[in-house]
């Protein structure tokens, strides 16, 4: 095999009370990648397609993420990509993620698969060190391993995959406007009053219960935030209004996508999920704020391969 062609998925992390430890992955919005193997040893990027994003391997996530892997093997090896981007970068949705699994994953598969799923996630997360200073692992976890991911401990690095309910549906809304981590970052407070910790772990363990068991009035008694949610709402218009519209359409919960300003809602049933979109939709045209909404099942196999 010399050269593949992946999708790489677009990623909701945070997942209200899971704040920096719960992900999953979407199905209909992703980026695309194509991988050859090439003489001219590290990585080189000849094309990117959809945003202005640097060519120059070690400025990119591709670059950082797959240097990582293959400093790791030691390895003389070279790689072209082609990356065709439909996740804006800055969106909440992981589009810096979806670069970096996508680099890990094509590359490890074109050598012969060294590298397991928690393996990878860690070189991934160098592309995320690269984007936002911190090299979390919450969206790159859900783009490789797909489905709901828990990032348990990063010392040592523990990722654990979580079932995905049949009938669970996302609907996400990506207002066109910038919410950039660091200020989503600096309005969370360092200390957590125990009684709100005490609630959000309750609703973790609801949570994670409730998609083992497919208890889908469990998952939505289970999705609040106590802690990111009250403080950042405000960097996003309209959330409040977003997501009582969500709710009243049958949505289970409604909260920020990763640091904003996307927003989702989980859903049972396609149906509802299309109607909390045509409800946030709604929010967002009297808002006056350019818009796209998503409406995708749970992606549970993570990136793959196309071609
Ligand atoms: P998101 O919130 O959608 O995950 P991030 O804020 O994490 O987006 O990442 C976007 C940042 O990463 C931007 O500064 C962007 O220039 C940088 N970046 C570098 N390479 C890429 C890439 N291949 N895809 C997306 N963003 C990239």
């Amino acid at each position: 095999m010399n050269q593949i062609k992946i999708f790489a998925p677009a990623t909701v992390a945070n997942v209200s009370c899971g704040f920096d430890v719960l992900g999953f992955a979407l199905d209909t919005i992703g980026d695309e990648m194509c991988i050859r193997k090439s003489d001219k040893k590290g990585i080189t990027i000849t094309k990117i397609e959809g945003c202005n994003l640097p060519l120059e391997a070690k400025k990119n996530v591709v670059g950082a993420a797959g240097y990582a892997l293959l400093d790791a093997l030691d390895s003389d090896a070279g790689f072209e990509i082609e990356i065709c981007k439909n996740i804006k970068p800055g969106s909440g949705i992981g589009s810096s993620a979806a670069s970096a699994a996508g680099s890990v994953f094509a590359i490890n598969k074109l050598l012969g698969a060294p590298f397991n799923k928690t393996e990878l996630v860690r070189f991934a997360m160098e592309g995320e060190r690269l984007a936002c200073g911190a090299a979390i692992a919450d969206n790159v976890s859900a783009a490789l391993f797909g489905g709901f991911t828990l990032v348990r401990s990063y010392n040592p690095l523990d990722i654990v995959s979580l079932p995905t309910p049949s009938e669970l549906y996302a609907t996400v809304i990506h207002p066109q406007i910038e919410v950039k981590t660091a200020a989503s970052r600096k309005l969370l407070k360092a200390t957590v009053p125990l009684k709100d910790a005490i609630k959000q772990w309750g609703n973790v363990g609801g949570l994670i219960s409730g998609l083992y068991t497919e208890d889908y009035d469990l998952i939505s008694r289970s999705l609040h935030d106590y802690i990111a949610e009250p403080v950042r709402a405000v960097l996003i218009p309209g959330f409040d209004k977003v997501k009582r519209e969500s709710l009243s359409a049958g949505a289970l919960g409604c909260g920020i996508s990763g640091s904003g300003p996307s927003i989702f809602a989980l859903s049972k049933g396609l149906e509802r999920a299309q109607n909390v979109a045509n409800a946030i939709q709604k929010v967002y045209q009297n808002i006056g704020i350019d818009f796209y909404v998503y409406v995708s099942k749970i992606n549970t196999q993570g990136v793959k391969i196309i071609s």
